[in-house]
Order: C-alpha cells, then structure tokens, then sequence
C-alpha cells in the first residue's frame, strides 16, 4: 500500500493532538490519528450530559503551568475562562483549604497564626530528618505526624493504594505548606479552562485537513496494514512491548456520576474527603465551566487497581522496569514514546504539552 499518511500518532490525548497539530501545520505532513477510545481528547475530554452539563468524562481537570511557551501555544486554540482552583478538604467536620495554608490551620485549631507564628508552631512538630527520602518524610519533614495523618496518610493509601512511605518525594511534594493566606491550589502563573471546554480547544487543534482521525481503533489493528515514516505513541509504553518485562503498574479510577435537583451541591469544584469515605473526593463540574443551570452534576472518584491505566505509579521499583521498556524504545528508529503513559511519568497536561513541543522540534530538525 502507498504511503498516505507520513505519520502515525497513537492517541489522541494533549500529548498526540499537540504532535497532530505541529507537523499538520508546520510540517505540512499527512497525519493519521488513532485512538481506541471514541472520542478525541484523551483524559482531558469533556461533553454536555444529557442535562446539559458540561463534564468532564476523567474526573477533574484544570490547566496550569509556568511556561509562558505551552499557555501561548495552547492560546492559539482558546480563550481561557479565568477559573481559580480551589480545593476543599473535608476534616474534622470541618471545610478547610488545602495545600495547608494559615487560614487552613485557624479553622482547624480555632486560632490565630501569624506567618512567623506558623513557623515557629511546625518548627516544633516537623520531624528532623538528614533526607526526605519518600512522601511520608516529605510531609512530617514539613508539618509533623498530626497533619500528616489527618490530611496524607489514608488519601494517598485510598488514592494510590500504598502508604506514602512507598511513594517518590514528589507526589506529595505537590502540596507544599503555605505561610500565607494563599488558598489557590495552583500558584502557576498561568491557569484556567478553555472558554468552551477542553474539547472544544482539541477540535480546534486538529482542524486541518492534513489531519485524518480514527477513533475506537487500537492501533494494532492498522499497523500491519498501512506504512509510515513516523510512529508517535503517546499509549502505555508496556503495550507496545507487548509486556516483554511484564506489566507497569497503573492506578486506575471509577467515576460515580450524578445529576441533582439542586442549583449547587458544595462550596469548591473539588472536596477531599482524606479519611470518612471510600471515595477519595468528590467534583462538581459548574464552577469549572461557570455554567448556569438549575440542576447540577457531581462526581464521585473511587481509585482502584485494575481498568483503565491512569496514574504511572511513582514507585521507584517500577521505575526500574520502565527503564528495560525506556532502553527498547531508544533502539527504535522513528518511533517516539511521548506523554504519561508512553513516558510511565506522573505528569501534568503542560509538561505533556511542552513534551510533545520538545519531542517535534528534534524531529523538525532531523
Ligand atoms: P492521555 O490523555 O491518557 O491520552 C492517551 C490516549 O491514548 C488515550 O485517549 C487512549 O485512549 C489512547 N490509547 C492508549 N492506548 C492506545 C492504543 N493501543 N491504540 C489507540 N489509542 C490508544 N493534569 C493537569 O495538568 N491538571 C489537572 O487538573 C489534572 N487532573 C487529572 C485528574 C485525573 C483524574 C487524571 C487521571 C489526570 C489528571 N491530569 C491533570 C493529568 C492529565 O490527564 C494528563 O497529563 C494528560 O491528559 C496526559 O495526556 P496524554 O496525551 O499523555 O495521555
Ligand atoms: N494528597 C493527600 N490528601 C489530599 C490531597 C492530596 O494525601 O487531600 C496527596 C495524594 O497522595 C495525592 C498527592 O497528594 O496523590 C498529590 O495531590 P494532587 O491533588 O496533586 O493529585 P492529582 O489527583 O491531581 O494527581
């Protein structure tokens, strides 16, 4: 068969629609799009349910980075709705904003704090250690065993199903204690939603007639058949070896959807629930979009270990078995492993993005 197509981008998530758009435009190369799903946009997709609330399918998502590159590439394809994150934890019986800020620890204790007061409180129950070695160490290192245990200890057993003594530093490094009043979850420069939804921002990306999309196809089924210059895979990395080294491990979620007759069910888009719940949090999608309407639709998220892969487990013994797949990768000429799961990294949708730029201008410039 002739080559139609010059390249093919397994996966239509933020990592495969940035390398769709990139050599559609700027390469003016014949693109296939493959994703097995059936729909465009990966774990970042939305939709109007059949209320009429928009919703996102994979649970939360909200964008933000510090790269003025990736929010300027992206606000090619949108205007962006100046939505601010927030996060509710639900403890105690009380509502308090997470990452740990000086509001948080006044609610919490029915006190006041002063900055240096803050200070000088965790200074007296942080744990002293030579190394932060895990996320456990991470958290007491900062706060002590107290919060450590009322806000990390059963959320990140619930969400990744170890203890934060297994985890790499990073993954409760996210959460840094504030000495300030700052409850944005987020302090990137730049974050919001596109105006009209992520979905909307993909379509516009892949608006070019360079670009063919096929959806609800795994890609083994065409990759006998038709011939490229170039694989771009942005799938799980293990998949395409055919689990050669055996199987990465991936945390996978179920979302328990729900419309109410309500206008509005709780005072932030998302609500941790650390200890009382078997659901780790729970989403209300209007503040995402500020939409109006009189009903409302609610996610629950309960986190699991078989489905869907969508969290790479950052467990440093995983990472050795990502590292054999890494190795095979590199002997591969013309095939790119590109995103979260083709990368096995914890990533965010901008580090995808900025990945995918990374990754096309080397193929650019041969
Ligand atoms: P994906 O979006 O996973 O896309 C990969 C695509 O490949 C999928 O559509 C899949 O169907 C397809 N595929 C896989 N295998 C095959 C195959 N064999 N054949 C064909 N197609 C295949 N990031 C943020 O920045 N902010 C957030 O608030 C945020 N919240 C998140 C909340 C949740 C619950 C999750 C799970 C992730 C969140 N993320 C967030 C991370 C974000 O989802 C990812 O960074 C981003 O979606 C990754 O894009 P990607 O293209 O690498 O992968
Ligand atoms: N975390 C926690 N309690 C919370 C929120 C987060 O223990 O209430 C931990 C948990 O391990 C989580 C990590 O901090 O995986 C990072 O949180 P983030 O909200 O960034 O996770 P996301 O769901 O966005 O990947």
């Amino acid at each position: 068969m002739s080559k139609q197509f010059k390249f093919l981008i397994v996966g239509a998530g933020f990592a495969g629609c940035t390398f769709a758009e990139r050599v559609s435009t700027q390469l003016n190369k014949k693109v296939l799009l493959v994703d097995k799903r059936s729909h465009i946009g990966g774990n970042a997709y939305d939709y109007y349910n059949e209320d009429g609330i928009l919703i996102q399918k994979y649970g939360p998502h909200i964008f933000h980075t510090k790269s003025r590159k990736v929010w300027d590439y992206l606000s090619q394809f949108t205007e962006w709705n100046g939505y601010v994150h927030r996060v509710i934890a639900k403890v105690r019986d009380k509502e308090v904003y997470l990452p740990i800020n000086i509001d948080t620890m006044e609610l919490l204790y029915n006190r006041k704090f002063t900055a240096k007061g803050l200070k000088k409180y965790f200074g007296n129950k942080m744990v002293k250690m030579d190394k932060v070695k895990n996320s456990h160490d991470v958290v007491v290192s900062q706060v002590g065993e107290e919060l450590y245990e009322l806000f990390f200890k059963n959320y990140t057993k619930k969400q990744w199903g170890v203890y934060p003594e297994e985890l790499d530093p990073q993954v409760t490094k996210r959460l840094q204690v504030r000495f300030n009043r700052d409850s944005r979850y987020f302090t990137d420069k730049y974050q919001g939603i596109p105006k009209y939804g992520f979905s909307r921002l993909f379509d516009k990306m892949l608006n070019n007639r360079n670009i063919h999309i096929l959806l609800n196809t795994d890609y083994r089924k065409i990759i006998d058949v038709l011939k490229f210059d170039k694989i771009i895979f942005t799938g799980p990395i293990d998949y395409f070896f055919d689990y050669m080294y055996g199987k990465l491990p991936y945390r996978s979620l179920d979302f328990k959807f729900e419309t109410l007759d309500i206008e509005k069910f709780q005072n932030a888009a998302v609500v941790n629930y650390p200890n009382d719940q078997d659901y780790t949090r729970i989403t209300e999608f209007k503040h995402f979009y500020f939409q109006r309407h009189n009903k409302t639709t609610i996610c629950y998220e309960f986190s699991k270990g078989d489905g869907d892969p969508y969290y790479p487990i950052p467990i440093p013994d995983y990472q050795k078995i990502y590292l054999k797949y890494k190795k095979e990768a590199e002997k591969l000429k013309n095939v790119y492993f590109v995103g979260r799961l083709a990368e096995y990294r914890y990533l965010n949708m901008d580090q995808v993005v900025n990945s995918a730029l990374r990754v096309f201008k080397k193929i650019k410039h041969g």
